[in-house]
């Protein structure tokens, strides 16, 4: 394998194939309050095209989803995955009440919140520490980080920083909780040096898993009027996978990665993937990862005092 997949992971941890559920809160984002459009490749959707609708209770999204999977694939366990907008924009007890509902549904052996790094507070970590001893369920935050050039999370208009992300990293850890960072290794302005230290900056503070996402552009999005109006461009699909190689060669091979493109409904995107299937594109990725003789971690040599390792000192 050339690197940590995400469903080996899942299958050691609880003994058998874990599914996600979706679930659709309605609310919102602080990066879209108050007139901000929030992040430039941001749909008016957030980023849950597969999501039911947010006017359904929290036990009827879970229901209805693991209905259909336990159908189709016999499944028995399964991850209540809060994953549209925001999922701590809200009151603590708005919060409590929609999480302690998805605990109660059965077969739940996982809460996975998707947040921004600057919506992370102590009482909603102390209440999930709470759901965790009553339930038995184990909780895993999804921190957006995308890139760690803060002059590309400037001009993407992420809102925060990276000094953000890594105290919200270092907040969850301290509770026990698994982390997951997504990333894009193609924003506008980005190089193959930024994929590089991102995952450096990854290894370093020992995030759990890596979601990398190819940037696409929905439409809708002030990155849909920058790309049409030339502001932007995007790189090749050939950078992409030196980027993608590169990223995974220097990545620590303890981190377990969920997936290494998006996938987007074409009718929501002016540009995704090269125009290229994800089936092609991970083939290729397996050419480009063979061709340089590469697996995942191997060029992790450069953390724990690694000059001193190069020289024999006296
Ligand atoms: S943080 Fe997420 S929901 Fe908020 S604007 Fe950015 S992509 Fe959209």
């Amino acid at each position: 394998m050339y690197y940590r997949t995400y469903s080996d992971y899942l299958k050691t941890k609880y003994g058998e194939k874990v599914y996600k559920l979706p679930v659709n809160l309605p609310i919102s984002c602080p990066n879209r309050m108050n007139g901000n459009q929030g992040c430039s490749f941001c749909a008016d959707v957030g980023t849950g095209f597969e999501a039911m609708s947010s006017g359904m209770s929290v036990t009827e999204q879970l229901n209805k989803t693991k209905e259909k999977i336990s159908r189709r694939y016999k499944a028995k366990k399964f991850i209540a995955y809060f994953q549209n907008y925001t999922n701590t924009f809200m009151s603590l007890e708005r919060f409590r009440a929609y999480i302690t509902e998805a605990a109660k549904v059965e077969d739940i052996v996982e809460i996975s919140i998707s947040t921004r790094p600057d919506c992370i507070k102590k009482e909603y970590l102390d209440f999930l520490k709470q759901i965790r001893r009553e339930y038995q369920i184990e909780i895993h935050f999804e921190l957006g980080l995308q890139t760690v050039n803060y002059h590309t999370l400037k001009n993407i208009n992420r809102g925060h920083g990276l000094a953000e992300f890594i105290q919200a990293v270092m907040q969850v850890q301290a509770y026990g909780f698994s982390t997951c960072a997504h990333m894009i290794l193609n924003l506008p302005g980005d190089t193959l040096e930024d994929a590089v230290e991102g995952a450096k900056i990854l290894s370093a503070l020992r995030v759990d898993v890596v979601k990398l996402h190819s940037l696409y552009i929905p439409k809708n999005s002030q990155l849909y009027t920058q790309y049409n109006d030339g502001t932007i461009t995007l790189c090749s699909k050939e950078e992409y996978l030196e980027r993608l190689t590169e990223f995974l060669a220097y990545l620590s091979p303890e981190i377990v990665v969920e997936r290494l493109f998006s996938r987007v409904p074409e009718e929501y995107s002016e540009f995704s993937n090269w125009g290229t299937s994800w089936w092609k594109l991970r083939d290729e990725f397996e050419e480009w990862m063979e061709k340089k003789n590469y697996r995942q971690g191997c060029r992790f040599h450069y953390l724990n005092g690694a000059a001193l390792d190069r020289w024999e000192l006296e």
